[in-house]
């Protein structure tokens, strides 16, 4: 609904007769329920790629990023692209789109834990196998599409850091909030001998264009960051960071324009567009 339309509505309330009013009681709490179990339908993890998209929405057919909103429908934001027309929404042209099985989708993102086979994961989501492959093809297409391409624009790094497995549990644990204390003690890893459990930095790197790289480092360094994104970022691009001398660095060595953000003094955006909120949208 237009906000118009609703403020429109709010305006008349009082001028309503009693049995309006009565009939407006019993209406209202039938359609919270509505709204309230569309949204528990809703996966997180869909709503996490809605998030990413929906900070820089591009057409799906051209590319452009000249895009007006366009309603929504199924609860997902729709787009009109100025250039050539197309109508889309943040699922339009990936695996995602026209998925049926939207409640299931967190559970089984569980279960690609790269132990639990087709089988295990239908019976713990109480899907059929059938489904249980489609959901896997589905998810392993998105994962290689936002893996591959050079990141070229404005692009955003950051690393997050994950306990190490302990062995025999490949399961990875929770990482660490990026900006949290403990993390901005283990970059400086090395006055921190006395870390009981070791962290392992994972670098990403993402373009307003949805490519996506990632990699485990042996230590946040240039030397590290710039083994991992020499020529996967097309010179002359503007490199989005958080301060660290290694970024500063990498950005120069790559012959990128760098944007430092000093997020710690809560820095979040720089000249109304430069900042790496996609990049922790996606580690997060
Ligand atoms: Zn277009």
């Amino acid at each position: 609904m237009q906000s118009q339309q609703f403020e429109d509505i709010l305006r008349s309330v009082p001028l309503m007769s009693p049995e309006q009013v009565n009939v407006l009681h019993t209406t209202l709490p039938l359609a919270a329920n509505t709204v309230t179990s569309n949204v528990q339908a809703e996966s997180r993890f869909l709503e996490r790629l809605k998030f990413y998209f929906d900070q820089h929405p591009v057409c799906v057919r051209c590319r452009s990023a000249h895009v007006n909103r366009w309603g929504s429908k199924d609860g997902h934001q729709r787009y009109c692209c100025k250039d050539c027309g197309k109508t889309f929404n943040a699922m339009s042209g990936t695996p995602m789109a026209h998925l049926r099985v939207r409640e299931k989708l967190d559970q089984y993102v569980e279960c690609m834990d790269g132990e639990t086979t087709l089988r295990p994961a239908a019976r713990r989501c109480g899907i059929s196998l059938d489904t249980s492959f489609h959901l896997r093809h589905r998810l392993m297409t998105l994962l290689e599409n936002d893996s591959y391409g050079q990141l070229s624009g404005i692009a955003e790094e950051d690393e997050t850091f994950f306990h190490e497995s302990h062995k025999g549990d490949r399961k990875l644990q929770t990482p660490r909030k990026r900006g949290a204390r403990s993390q901005r003690k283990s970059r400086h890893a090395k006055t921190e001998k006395k870390a009981s459990v070791p962290l392992i930095p994972v670098m990403v790197a993402c373009d307003r264009n949805h490519h996506v790289i990632d990699a485990v480092l042996k230590k946040v360094s240039t030397e590290e960051l710039q083994s991992q994104l020499e020529g996967r970022i097309l010179a002359g691009s503007t490199l989005c960071f958080d301060a660290h001398l290694a970024h500063e660095h990498l950005a120069e060595k790559l012959s990128l324009t760098a944007k430092t953000l000093v997020s710690s003094s809560g820095e979040r955006v720089k000249e109304g567009i430069y900042h790496i909120q996609t990049v922790n949208a996606y580690v997060s």
